[in-house]
């Protein structure tokens, strides 16, 4: 065997070894991609969260507990969520001799 034969064995050696990672390789990609969108989606959802903190103050600033029509607004839908819900005020119903007003959002408050 000439030492040109005997390099074209060793080359034949690495190709198989490399080629022995491909389908190894392919799924760490899949699974690093897999991360990659689960992080970007996570990223995007804190973005989202970042900016309604960052507004709170100017929510806040802007909140009046009460409408022009007269109905009560929920203040944790108004500085959490963003929304205005209508369905906030008074049930007649009372929990240690206050008044509550549940909201859909689940704040309830006592008054
Ligand atoms: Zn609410």
């Amino acid at each position: 065997m000439s030492v040109e034969q005997a390099l074209v064995g060793e080359a034949q050696k690495f190709a198989a070894e490399l080629t022995k990672r491909v389908p190894g390789l392919w799924d760490e990609l899949a699974r690093l991609e897999k991360q990659k969108a689960e992080i970007e989606s996570k990223g995007a959802e804190i973005e989202t969260k970042l900016a309604n903190a960052q507004s709170a103050s100017s929510r806040y600033q802007a909140y009046e507990g009460r409408r022009g029509d007269g109905s009560f607004r929920c203040p944790k839908c108004w500085i959490c969520d963003h929304v205005d819900s209508t369905a906030f005020g008074p049930t007649g119903s009372r929990e240690s001799g206050r008044e509550v007003y549940p909201c859909r959002c689940g704040f309830r408050f006592l008054y």
